[in-house]
């Protein structure tokens, strides 16, 4: 059997990992074009801040990649020839397969304004953007970021932490509206304004102005202007659909695929990023910009590519990330999602959170300790952990596990409930059972 897959990132290697789990003898061919190889993307933000290398930032050793014994091919896969089974690299190399894994991911929303193509201006998709940034930051010198989610504030903090005097430019009253409610939001800006952050709400970039064809500065949409040496944006991502459209899959948001990975050609599989994958808990098809699913999906793809049917359950979303240098951990349905503009831009952002079921809201807010709990009727829906750690890996447990808290639910939405201790006690009780 010839497999090929096409991407180096965590979906393209989990899969590579599941087959050659079962299939010890098989020809593996993976095909990828970006030139460092398989690391960690959301690590790009502790490379931003310098406090990670590029060596760290690789999850896997040469040692494990030579023991999966696979071919690997540095080169951008040009087109998918379905009557051939074959792929095409670089416009030239032909490359034949039996199974196929499409697992290219997601790329930046390009920003469309004048100036956009100004040297100077950046987005963060990979490695090579971050390298850029981190040589482009200059102490002393002014930068524009533009953007509502995660992405947007890790390129704020990275900029910060390289002295550079930060304009953060956002859409809306708030920062990431449709994750975050107004308290979490407002301990996010204190924090960046306290770094000498300057927030700008309510405001667009309308043009990027330039000399020598060099940034020198940006106009805002009230016609003001903001002179800079630097700018950056995350504006939301978009699945990489060409190869697959050109190829004639089917296609919605993401290349459609059943809840075993695989699309409307049974030859061909799609993973990550770029998959729209069907969850039959939901019998919804999702498409999600996260870690872990890609993993997930990846890995299952791999198993059905050889053969063995799994079917990919999506678990309940899970992001632990900073925030303006405040661990946060996100568990399951938390936004409201009202907000619109913000959708794919947010990193962590999942669509089940967006169509969460009524959920009443217990809240405890202890300066930037803070603890935000969607209770439902037996269990818990959500959580967000600011700060403080301590709960995070119990409320993932009772969140993802599903498990049944009616004998706490009604201390939890008791008024001035202590609904920390009220977990953690929760927690050490079902711990202590034999
Ligand atoms: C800055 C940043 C921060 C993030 N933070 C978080 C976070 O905190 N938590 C979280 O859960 N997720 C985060 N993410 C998202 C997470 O990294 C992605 O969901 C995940 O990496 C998707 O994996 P993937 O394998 O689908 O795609 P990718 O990792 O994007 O890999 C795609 C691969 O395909 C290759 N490729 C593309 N087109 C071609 C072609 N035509 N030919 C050959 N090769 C091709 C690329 O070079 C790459 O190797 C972050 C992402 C970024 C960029």
């Amino acid at each position: 059997m010839r497999y090929a897959v096409i991407g180096i990132g965590v979906a393209g290697v989990s899969a590579l990992e599941a087959i050659r789990s079962v299939d010890k003898t098989g020809d593996i061919v993976m095909i990828a074009e970006d030139p460092n190889g398989y690391y960690s993307r959301p690590g790009l933000a502790y490379y931003l801040t310098g406090e990670l290398d590029g060596g760290t930032l690789y999850p896997r050793t040469k040692e494990h990649f030579e023991s999966l014994n696979f071919r690997y091919v540095k080169g951008r896969v040009t087109r998918i020839l379905r009557a051939e089974h074959a792929l095409e690299v670089d416009q030239k190399t032909k490359i034949s397969y039996d199974r196929l894994l499409i697992a290219v991911g997601s790329m930046a929303v390009p920003l469309d304004v004048p100036g956009a193509k100004l040297e100077g201006v950046f987005k963060l998709d990979h490695m090579e953007d971050a390298k850029r940034i981190v040589k482009s930051a200059k102490r002393g010198k002014t930068a524009v970021v533009v953007g509502g989610g995660i992405t947007a504030l890790e390129i704020v903090e990275g900029l910060v932490t390289h002295g550079m005097k930060v304009h953060y430019l956002l859409r809306g009253d708030r920062y990431w509206s449709n994750v975050l409610d107004e308290h979490e939001s407002r301990v996010v800006e204190d924090r960046l304004q306290a770094e000498g952050v300057k927030l700008h709400f309510h405001s667009g970039l309308t043009e990027i102005l330039g000399k020598n064809n060099r940034v020198s500065g940006i106009r805002l949409k009230d016609g003001s202007t903001i002179k800079c040496d630097l700018v950056a944006y995350a504006i939301g991502i978009r699945p990489r659909l060409k190869l697959a459209q050109e190829a004639g899959l089917t296609i919605e948001r993401g290349i459609f695929v059943n809840e075993h990975l695989q699309t409307n050609d049974p030859e061909i599989y799609a993973a990550g990023d770029v998959a729209q994958a069907y969850d039959p808990l939901t019998e919804r098809s999702i498409l999600d910009s996260l870690w872990t699913p890609a993993r997930e999906q990846g890995y299952a793809a791999g198993l059905n590519m050889v053969g063995k049917r799994t079917a990919y359950l999506k678990s309940a979303p899970f992001n632990a990330t900073r925030l303006a240098g405040l661990t946060t951990t996100i568990i399951g349905a938390v936004g409201g999602g009202q907000d619109d503009d913000l959708v794919g831009i947010a990193r962590g952002d999942s669509e089940t959170w967006r169509v969460m079921p009524d959920a009443l809201v217990a809240q405890s807010g202890f300066d930037i300790n803070r603890l935000r709990l969607m209770v439902g009727e037996n269990r818990l829906i959500g959580a967000v952990i600011m700060g403080d750690q301590t709960l995070s890996m119990p409320l993932q447990k009772i969140i993802v596990g599903n498990l049944n808290i009616s004998s706490i639910h009604d201390k939890l939405l008791a008024p001035d409930a202590k609904i920390a201790d009220v977990i953690a006690d929760f927690w050490t009780n079902l711990k202590n059972k034999p």
